[in-house]
């Protein structure tokens, strides 16, 4: 049988970036509620497009329908700023830091020329409006939102990050086989420097 991958593209963020984000946000006592599940903090990213169960084969035409898209596209600088939940306060499924309003943007047409360029190699995934964020915790069926929604909400809009760069690109596979997602990227693109 042809061997699958659950396929995703996404920006790094650089490494001091997530220590501080290890340190001030996930490992917060805000963050330590029941039913809800911060990040780990090595699989912090932007996601760009969800792609899904893609057969391995088709790597090759993912690679090149990146290396197109990066190719009219230079880096640009990023701050995280404020928070929130989606999809709404009361019944949140996934809390978030917020990226600044001018790298959204960039990070919007960052993402739809990479999902023009994968549809025009036959490759699909997730149809929903790109929305930019940096998931922070998602939530399971014993968090009590009423309770502790509201500070964790207040924490992580209290967050602002220094600006950062994003200049380049990833093609991950997360393998959720292990009771905990692991992510390994299989693909690299340079944005133009
Ligand atoms: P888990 O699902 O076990 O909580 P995870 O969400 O980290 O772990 P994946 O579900 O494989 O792992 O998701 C990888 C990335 O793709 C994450 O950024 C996730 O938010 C995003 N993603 C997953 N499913 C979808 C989807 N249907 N639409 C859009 N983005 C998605
Ligand atoms: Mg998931």
């Amino acid at each position: 049988m042809e061997n699958h991958l659950r396929l995703f593209i996404a920006a790094s963020l650089p490494s001091e970036l997530i220590t501080r984000l290890d340190r001030d946000i996930l490992t917060a006592p805000e963050l330590r509620k029941s039913g809800l599940r911060p990040v780990p903090a090595q699989n912090l990213h932007l996601t760009l497009h969800f792609i899904g169960e893609t057969p391995e084969t088709k790597l090759p035409d993912i690679d090149s329908a990146l290396e197109r898209a990066v190719g009219g596209i230079a880096g640009f600088r990023v701050r995280l700023v404020g928070g929130g939940c989606f999809p709404n306060r009361r019944s949140p499924r996934v809390f978030w830091i917020g990226i600044d309003s001018e790298a959204s943007q960039a990070l919007g047409s960052l993402a739809k020329t990479v999902k023009n360029e994968l549809r025009k190699a036959g490759i699909g995934g997730d149809p929903k409006p790109f929305r930019p964020h940096l998931t922070i915790a998602r939530v399971g069926e014993r968090f009590d939102a009423d309770q502790d929604a509201g500070a964790l909400l207040k924490k992580l809009d209290a967050f602002n990050s220094d600006p950062f760069e994003i200049n380049e690109i990833v093609c991950c596979a997360s393998d959720l086989s292990r009771g905990k997602p692991v992510y390994e990227k299989v693909i690299e693109k340079r944005l133009i420097g």
